[in-house]
């Protein structure tokens, strides 16, 4: 096996957001809702939250600063506590014998309620969470250190996730190989990637 190292991204890519996303939601849909402090559709809103982070999303409809700052207020002391499926053929990723990082951006607290709902973390050499409220480092940083810590070479490591404008391009910009975990092609801009639709997929990728 060539690949010594798989990034994978948490949201959308180990599980569905839609999953969870009504149920963990709710409060910061009201909040935003009822503040009415935003240009567009709520239903966009709800969708692009559930794919995107939230600053990304705030800043693309025009929350007011006072909506973003109870939203970020909200946002950093949630948590999920019920229980979470990864995708059907997870197994397969926890059971391919090379290291495993996990790097998700997301809300510290929630991001680790998540993945410990999930019951993955010993899947795992490093969890980290890129947390935008906390710090300005990114997913990129953290694949150069990934890099570098462990003496990887690009071509040594592969990186999997759904999100063609973040971990994606982070990782092509390092030479690192990419897999989109396009799960319902729900992206159409993910045809001229290489894609899979499941953790059975990937083996062809590793060699
Ligand atoms: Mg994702």
């Amino acid at each position: 096996m060539r690949v010594k190292a798989i990034i994978l991204d948490l949201d959308n890519t180990i599980y569905p957001v839609n999953a969870i996303g009504d149920k963990l939601f709710k409060s910061l849909f009201l909040l935003i809702e009822q503040s009415g402090e935003f240009k567009g559709d709520i239903k966009e809103i709800r969708g692009h939250i559930m794919r995107h982070p939230f600053q990304v999303v705030a800043h693309d409809f025009s929350f007011s600063d006072q909506l973003i700052t109870d939203c970020l207020q909200l946002l950093s002391d949630l948590t999920y506590e019920d229980k979470m499926e990864p995708f059907e053929g997870y197994e397969t990723l926890r059971n391919i014998p090379c290291k495993k990082y996990l790097v998700t951006t997301g809300f510290t607290k929630l991001q680790h309620s998540k993945i410990r709902q999930l019951g993955i973390v010993n899947d795992f050499e490093v969890v980290f969470v890129v947390d935008p409220s906390k710090s300005i480092l990114t997913k990129k940083d953290i694949f150069k250190k990934i890099l570098s810590d462990n003496y990887y070479n690009p071509e040594d490591v592969l990186v999997v996730g759904d999100d063609l404008h973040s971990e994606i391009k982070a990782a092509k910009e390092l030479g690192i190989g990419t897999i989109v975990y396009n799960h319902n092609e729900e992206q159409p801009e993910a045809k001229s990637e290489r894609a899979i639709h499941s953790f059975k997929d990937i083996s062809p990728y590793l060699n």
